[in-house]
């Protein structure tokens, strides 16, 4: 494949600029080429923004709205989590799938009929996490990704012209005693190796912060430098509308193949035959990423996980920071349409199964962890997750 194409094109660096210079900056140096950037979920519209930055002509492509439920930007818990470096697959993480599984509350299910599509990849991602070497590692290149993603939100979010949309309070791990705390150490040195800081609190200090916590838990970590969103699919479709009032021109189509001719891309092929011409593309279609990049001969260690949220609608109180439950492996944060749970595991492929288990174990959850509360709805999609590090 030409490296013309294969190059990564670079991470966004929304930090580079201040609010309202976005259309002014041009890098030195960047030539001005057609991108096709595939998928509009919050990793394809912030490398839109960052190419419309750069000085390319960009055309999105996206079959469903930008900020719609389609997509897992969409239903996140809206976490800006600079210490979420702790890969999910540790030395010894094998051991506790089989209680997982067992627990319909729990944090991980499996359609078993998926197992044998699964296995290649699960194996991948055990050995990805089977030496403190390994974990390490993923830990310092995750830190490089997300250590300033608060501050580079907040920035994007200005610029958008929904600054509101991003919250600065804080992540606040809950337990239900110092001891859970102390048995997660691996996790926290990570943590702490990379950047991380954070206030223990003991049940009082908990309370007078989070004073609806259920009394269940009695320790609490808090990390100040993390932040949230209160709208995630809000956030895509502004950050969208933006990118194209840069000048970004969107088509609702999906990208189904690429045409390569001498070595160099020459354009995407659409579902419906037709074909944007372009020297580069970006495939940033979630989940489908890995189908779209083996056809240029990519292999990624990409696995569709099920993502659900619940939701409560008008809960009595409201959270000031992103909750993260140590007992029950999930985000919790008070959005504008109510108090969102969200973070439970399903590997079942992409396909069109919607699994009522999922947003169940994310509302009982929410109502163990909070105090009571009313009327919930739920969302699945599908969500990319990759072994570990590259
Ligand atoms: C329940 C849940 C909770 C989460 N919580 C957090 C959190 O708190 N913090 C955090 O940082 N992350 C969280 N995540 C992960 C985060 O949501 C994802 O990493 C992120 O949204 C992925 O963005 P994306 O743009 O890569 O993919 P997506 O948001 O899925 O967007 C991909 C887009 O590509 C489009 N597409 C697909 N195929 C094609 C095609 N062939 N052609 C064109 N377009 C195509 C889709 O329609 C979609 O709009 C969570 C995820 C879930 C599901």
């Amino acid at each position: 494949m030409s490296p013309c194409w294969r190059r990564p094109i670079r991470a966004p660096s929304v930090a580079e600029a201040r609010p309202g210079e976005v259309s002014a900056v041009r890098r030195p140096g960047s030539a001005q080429k057609k991108v096709a950037v595939i998928g509009a979920g919050i990793v394809g519209i912030a490398c839109a923004i960052e190419l419309l930055r750069d000085g390319h002509e960009v055309t999105v492509i996206e079959p469903g709205q930008p900020g719609g439920e389609q997509a897992a930007s969409y239903g996140n818990a809206g976490g800006l989590n600079p210490s979420s470096v702790v890969p999910m697959s540790l030395p010894g993480t094998w051991r506790k799938v089989p209680g997982w599984l067992r627990d319909p509350l729990g944090p991980l299910t499996i359609r078993w009929s998926y197992v044998p599509r699964l296995a290649p990849w699960l194996m991948r991602f055990l050995r990805a996490g089977s030496t403190l070497a390994r974990v390490e590692a993923t830990a310092r290149a995750l830190r490089r990704l997300i250590a300033d993603a608060p501050e580079r939100h907040r920035r994007l979010a200005e610029e958008a012209g929904v600054p509101e949309l991003i919250e600065r309070q804080g992540t606040l791990y809950i337990y239900p005693a110092r001891e859970d705390f102390e048995r997660e150490a691996l996790a926290w040195r990570l943590r702490r190796d990379n950047g991380g800081q954070w206030l223990e609190l003991s049940a009082d200090e908990l309370r007078q912060r989070e004073p609806s916590l259920d009394r269940r838990y009695q320790f609490g970590v808090l990390d100040e430098a993390g932040g949230h969103c209160t709208d995630p699919g809000a956030y895509v479709a502004a950050l969208a509308a933006h990118a194209r009032s840069l000048g970004a021109t969107f088509l609702e189509q999906s990208a189904s193949a690429f045409r390569i001719e001498a070595g160099r891309l020459r354009g995407v092929i659409l579902a419906d035959g037709g074909e944007v011409p372009c020297e580069a593309a970006l495939i940033a279609a979630g989940a489908r990423s890995r189908d779209l990049a083996g056809k240029v001969g990519d292999r990624v260690s990409l696995e569709t996980e099920r993502g659900y949220h619940a939701v409560i609608a008008d809960p009595p109180f409201t959270l000031r920071h992103l909750i993260m439950s140590g007992d029950g492996k999930m985000g919790l944060n008070s959005m504008r349409g109510g108090l969102r749970s969200a973070g439970q595991v399903e590997l079942a492929g992409a396909g069109p199964r919607c699994c009522a288990i999922g947003c169940c174990a994310r509302s009982r959850r929410s109502r163990a962890t909070c105090r009571p509360i009313g009327s919930r709805s739920g969302w699945a999609t599908a969500r990319p997750r990759r072994t570990g590090c590259p």
